[in-house]
């Protein structure tokens, strides 16, 4: 080293460990020049999906969600006694929605945060549990503006792969909170031409197989009744539901 670069040295040094440090930009590798704007925020959710862990215990489901080679998470863990865990930054991409769609959406993960309530599918869910869901869903509505429509379950957005959170999933509790949409009888009639491939396209359900969506509502929002009495409601429920506020003002 020449002699003159010696009392640079510290400076020097100082310069590589800074940029080091710096985080790294994401961007196209075309990019010719980097004019840092001010005028930006962080991405945001616009959509929670709801799913149950099949498991047992919390410390089992835990352990899934983290074991890199099952290569699953959720951005929150809701235990039976409404211990929340959280394991992915919200800023951060989770994967637990897998191949899904939901109002013409087909990354659901990209969109959405992730919560897992601990359940084995079978039980039902303690207060507890749902009192803490509830809580964590409100402070989530309140940073993110998320609309009704947009708190889903897995099974509206996997059609034919997953059933989570289930038929014991108390959907209409929750949307007496303002989470999902929800529809009481009396329902009003129709519209002359509505079906209820038409009603569910509506909620956000893919339509692309009209019976894989018309099951998924059916478990949602019908669980507890003979097949054949849902099938007489289900155009009237599923344009009721319709009605109630869903969707989200804005894009
Ligand atoms: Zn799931």
């Amino acid at each position: 080293m020449p002699l003159l670069m010696k009392p640079l040295l510290p400076l020097l040094l100082l310069v590589a460990l800074l940029s080091a440090c710096a985080p790294t930009r994401q961007g196209s590798a075309l990019t010719d020049e980097w004019i840092p704007s001010p005028n930006h925020g962080p991405r945001r959710p616009t959509m929670v999906v709801l799913h149950y862990t099949t498991n047992n215990d919390t410390e089992t489901a835990l352990r899934t969600l983290t074991h890199p080679e099952r290569e699953v998470s959720a951005h929150y863990l809701v235990g039976r006694d409404g211990r929340i865990v959280q394991l992915v930054d919200e800023a951060r991409r989770a994967w637990h929605a897998g191949a899904s769609y939901w109002q013409g959406n087909q990354d659901v993960n990209s969109a959405s945060i992730g919560i897992e309530l601990d359940n084995n599918g079978h039980e039902p869910f303690p207060d507890r549990q749902i009192d803490a869901l509830l809580a964590l869903l409100d402070d989530l509505r309140a940073r993110y503006a998320i609309a009704p429509g947009q708190v889903v379950g897995h099974s509206d957005v996997a059609l034919g792969r997953k059933v989570d959170p289930g038929p014991l999933f108390p959907w209409r509790r929750l949307a007496a909170e303002g989470f999902g949409q929800w529809c009481d009888p009396p329902y009003p009639t129709p519209p002359p031409g509505f079906d209820l491939t038409t009603g569910l396209a509506l909620l956000g359900y893919d339509t692309t197989d009209p019976e894989a969506a018309r099951r998924a509502f059916h478990l949602r929002y019908l669980p507890q009744h003979d097949p054949l009495v849902a099938a007489a409601i289900e155009t009237e429920l599923a344009h009721c539901v319709a009605l109630t506020p869903g969707r989200p003002d804005r894009p």
